[in-house]
Order: structure tokens, then sequence, then C-alpha cells
């Protein structure tokens, strides 16, 4: 399962400077138990990459000046209240602008040549970030921003963006949803926020075909949750044949976390990113980027980036494709292959 690959992992503590509030579920503990985790543990591939805060003109790829500038006066007061669940506390800016700029300086390494697989480990999360909102405890859209500026800055035009977060990333897929230069995948539970991402969900315009939305049940097991991307993304993949591939790497679907309630362990997250792995071999190996969104039990999201990390980075022998547990998993599978068919992209 494991790559043995050198792997970039942006970290920061200027990440923990964004204080939504004591009870707050995105606390700065989250990401400081991600930090500890790390902090003891050794391994020669690992490449501490530091964040340099997003430029105004990369943020005006995804988000309005006007919006920006609301951000960045929230510096003026203790704490502003950017959206319903998503409050911001005088430094909440530079936590956003660098949550952004971990994502770029990534992409800028790619195309350089330092490392071809990175993990951000960013806080405040993206994918529900709109052009000129903030919501779902995300400010700006990091992911957004970071495919538009790689397909302007390395001439990209396929860019791939798979979302695993237990939410769907309504940001990412309204960014995207009429443009074929940016096919986004997500797994997600539609009965919690934000309540979209249907199967029929499939972009339109030049988009259509290139979103693919599929709604996953709770009581998902790690097998289930797997054999789920072999069968979909594996064609995806292929067919597509991404020259980058974005993560939106929530954790929030493992079964100790308090917000997605589901019934994955870290396993899932292991054998997700093996397969990624290797899937890319098949397709001139594109670099590939995890970005961490949600997952809001410190001690799980802890052991689920580790597990994330470990398959990166150590060479381990490949397990066995998981089989379905139950039914249900096929059920979902043809559906999205029977909603996407008309499309051409996704063939088996
Ligand atoms: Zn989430």
């Amino acid at each position: 399962m494991g790559t043995g690959m050198k792997t970039g992992i942006v970290r920061d503590d200027r990440y923990l400077v964004h204080k939504p509030g004591y009870n707050h579920p995105e606390h700065p503990r989250r990401l400081k138990a991600v930090y500890d985790a790390l902090d003891r543990y050794h391994n020669d591939n690992l490449i501490t990459v530091i964040p340099e805060p997003a430029t105004l003109e990369t943020l005006e790829l995804v988000h309005t000046p006007f919006y920006i500038d609301k951000v960045l006066k929230t510096a003026e007061h203790d704490f502003t209240s950017l959206a319903i669940d998503t409050p911001a506390s005088s430094m909440t800016y530079l936590a956003s602008w660098l949550a952004v700029g971990g994502c770029i300086k990534a992409i800028d390494d790619f195309f350089a040549g330092r490392y071809d697989v990175c993990v951000a480990l960013v806080r405040p999360p993206g994918h529900h970030a709109m052009k000129n909102s903030a919501g779902g405890f995300c400010i700006f859209n990091n992911l957004g921003v970071a495919a538009r500026y790689a397909s302007k800055q390395y001439s990209l035009k396929r860019v791939m963006i798979v979302d695993w977060d237990v939410h769907h990333g309504n940001g990412i897929n309204d960014l995207f949803y009429e443009d074929s230069n940016v096919f986004y995948l997500s797994t997600h539970d539609i009965l919690l926020y934000p309540y979209t991402g249907n199967f029929e969900d499939v972009g339109t315009g030049e988009g259509e075909g290139y979103t693919v939305n599929i709604p996953i049940y709770r009581d998902m097991k790690d097998e289930d949750f797997v054999y789920i991307y072999q069968r979909v993304l594996t064609p995806a993949v292929l067919g597509y044949r991404p020259q980058l591939i974005l993560v939106a790497a929530g954790f929030d679907a493992h079964h100790d976390d308090p917000i997605g309630r589901c019934n994955l362990t870290e396993q899932a997250f292991s054998w997700l990113a093996g397969f990624l792995l290797g899937i890319r071999k098949e397709i001139k190996e594109p670099p590939v980027l995890f970005a961490l969104e949600g997952g809001y039990q410190p001690g799980a999201l802890a052991r689920s980036v580790m597990a994330l990390i470990r398959s990166l980075t150590e060479d381990t022998p490949c397990l066995d494709t998981p089989e379905p547990k139950t039914e249900q998993p096929l059920k979902i599978v043809d559906r999205v292959m029977e909603t996407h068919r008309k499309f051409g992209l996704l063939v088996e």
C-alpha cells in the first residue's frame, strides 16, 4: 500500500492563530493534535514546507475584491461573524491567507520538481467557501484557488479534485460546475450540511459530466467506502487523465467524529491514499496534493492524518482490494455509472 515517496508536509504554527471560539468544532486543538503526532513520527521521506501568504492576485482568481477586503477587515476586531457558523478572530485573516498560500506553495514545488506528493496541514478549511462568502467553517476556497492558479500558471487543461470529506464541498462544486478544465468528484452524506450534491448534479454547459456527486450512507464501512472509490475513480482518472490531482482531505467520516457520525476507521484513508498513488502511475504520474478539510475529534483526526502520511512515505506491501460488506455500495456505483453513462467519461 505504501509507496515510500518523498512527501511535502505543509505545516506552520501560524495556522493555530485562527480562533473561532472555545466551543467551536474547528478549534486550533485539531491541528495541534496532528502536529504533535507528526513530531513523534520520523521518516526521511518527509519534507517540511513553510507556507507564504497567498497574494491578492491569486485570491482574486476565485474570490471577489469586496469579499477579500471583508476578510482583511476582521483584523480590526477581536471577533467578527463572517457567516452564522464561521466566526473570525483578529488573526484569522493571516491563517486564511496562509491556508491558500500553503496549497499554492505545494503547486509551485510540484512544478519545480521538489516532490510529487504533498499533505497540506492547514486551517481554516476551504471546500464550502464561495466566491463572495464564508460558510461551513471555511473562509477562502483553498483548493479552488489552487486549481485556478495551477491552470493559469502552469497551463494545465485538466485538474481533478477528489473530495472525501463527509460534507459536500458545495464551494468547489459551484466554482467549477460549468468548467471542464476542473473535474470534481465528491462522496458525502447528503443529510449533513450543506445538504447538496445529488447524483443528478453533474455539472452544466461545458462542465456537464465533469462533476460527479456520490451521496453515501452513514453506517458505511471502510471496505464499502474504498470500494466505491475504486469502481468510480478508476474510470474517472483513466478517462480524464488529470495533470494534477487535488484531494479535499476531510477526516470527518471517521467513527469517532462528533459531526460526521459515520463509521470509517483510519484504515480507509490509508487505503484511499494507496489506491490514488497506485492509479496515478497509470497516467504519467501527476502530482497529488492532499489538503486538510474537516475532522473534528482531535485524536481521530491525528490518527487518520498519520495513516495517510504513512501510506505515502513508507514502503509497505499492497493489500488486497477490499470487498464491500453490503449490497449498498454496489447500488451506489450502479447509480453513478447510470447517471454518467451519457457523458462517456466514466467508462469501465
Ligand atoms: Zn466536513
